[in-house]
């Protein structure tokens, strides 16, 4: 991987909503009686509660609201899809645009991180049980929020040596900077959750960790990163997306330069990974996938950031060889309807073709007696979706404690 060192690699300034705007975006909610946004949000986000809060000019109520369902209130304002969730749903789609809820949550999250404020406390009600939560990605966190609530005692355990999961090691900081996924933490700490960093759980531990908790639940995520079985695979050059953007995010290593970029998927994480060499000064980059433009997964708004960085998309390609001696040197690719081929210089691939869950992990995903929720099991959604996996995994665990 060639990443040049020389090259700042600032997260960017999230435009956000200033009192004045906020208010005014608030003004436009028709507080609708039973709102359709509310069930637009997978994790019972009620943003009709909220933005009245707002509207009444009180932002603290507007977090609190919002915190007290969703520990991640602050990263999901960033990171949600919400063109295609809860502003989707929104009653004044059909009037002339919908009320831009994510931007509403973002102040208001906003607001209680500037301010220092805090509406989660420990609770000093202790339920005598305890719970060991495997991954300090979103589902885990979420699970782990609503059982300390409720006062079960939880540690959270994590390979990595810093909590968040995919939210501090995948989406890159233009996007989520690291201020908010320290923010978000800082309110599971305020509960009383414990964390074991560095500390890779394995499957005999696992079921040691059955015998000693009350409660396992595990959300390990998908950190093993699938490849291409095409001709090349093998040539020096070619990183998985997982791995460049962690690698760019801490931005510790010492390379020379990216070059040419040729990146393959049409999911977020290829947007975010062009996006990303785009920051870090690369000499050219491609996004190929083999979708159209339309179907590709990624989210409208991501498209348009590339858009935006003068990143051409090149869509229904797919790639047939990596071509070089020992390092990659071109791609070549063959449209998926008329058989045309192209080839592209290359310095550097970057596979997002998707992930997995590593080989040990896989197996717990049908073990007895644990809970398990995110992108392990849904094998890659939104952060919001996790979050609903978590609570959902901590509410059915809660059942179990009081029978
Ligand atoms: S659906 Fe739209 S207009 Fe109605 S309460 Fe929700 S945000 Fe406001």
């Amino acid at each position: 991987m060639v990443v040049n060192p020389t090259v700042e690699y600032e997260p960017e300034q999230v435009e956000a909503f200033d009192f004045r705007m906020a208010m005014e975006e608030a003004s436009r909610c028709l507080l609708c009686e039973d709102a359709p946004c509310k069930y637009g949000c997978p994790s019972g986000t009620a943003p009709d509660q909220f933005i009245r809060s707002i509207r009444f000019k009180n932002v603290n109520g507007a977090a609190e609201i919002i915190r007290e369902n969703n520990i991640l209130g602050a990263s999901c304002a960033l990171i949600c899809p919400h063109e295609k969730l809860c502003e989707a749903a929104c009653s004044r789609c059909g009037i002339d645009s919908p009320i831009q809820i994510g931007k509403l949550q973002q102040f208001a999250t906003e607001y209680e991180r500037k301010m220092d404020k805090t509406y989660l406390s420990q609770t000093d009600t202790y339920s005598g049980k305890s719970v060991a939560c495997i991954g300090a990605g979103p589902a885990s966190l979420a699970c782990a929020a609503e059982l300390s609530k409720q006062g079960v005692d939880v540690t959270i355990f994590d390979e990595h040596s810093q909590p968040g999961g995919m939210l501090r090691y995948e989406i890159p900081p233009y996007r989520l900077p690291e201020t908010v996924v320290d923010h978000d933490i800082s309110q599971l700490e305020k509960l009383g959750v414990k964390f074991e960093l560095n500390h890779k759980v394995t499957s005999e531990e696992l079921e040691q960790m059955k015998e000693k908790y009350d409660g396992v639940f595990v959300g390990v995520g998908t950190w093993e990163a699938k490849t291409l079985n095409i001709p090349g695979s093998n040539l020096d050059g070619i990183f998985p997306a997982i791995d460049f953007l962690s690698k760019a995010r801490e931005n510790k290593e010492s390379y020379s330069s990216l070059g040419n970029v040729v990146i393959i998927g049409g999911g977020d994480v290829a947007m975010d990974s062009a996006a990303t060499c785009k920051l870090l000064g690369a000499d050219s980059i491609y996004d190929v996938f083999v979708e159209s433009l339309e179907h590709a997964p990624a989210t409208q708004k991501e498209k348009m950031y590339d858009f935006q960085m003068g990143i051409p998309l090149i869509s229904e390609f797919m790639p047939v060889a990596f071509i070089g001696d020992e390092k990659v040197e071109r791609v070549r690719f063959e449209h998926v309807t008329n058989g045309s081929t192209m080839e592209l210089e290359a310095d550097t691939v970057i596979l997002a073709v998707g992930q997995t869950t590593r080989d040990e992990a896989e197996a717990w995903k049908q073990a007895a007696g644990i809970f398990t929720g995110g992108d392990m099991v849904n094998g890659g959604d939104t952060v919001v979706q996790a979050v609903a996996e978590g609570k959902e995994a901590a509410a059915k665990m809660m059942n179990t404690f009081n029978e």
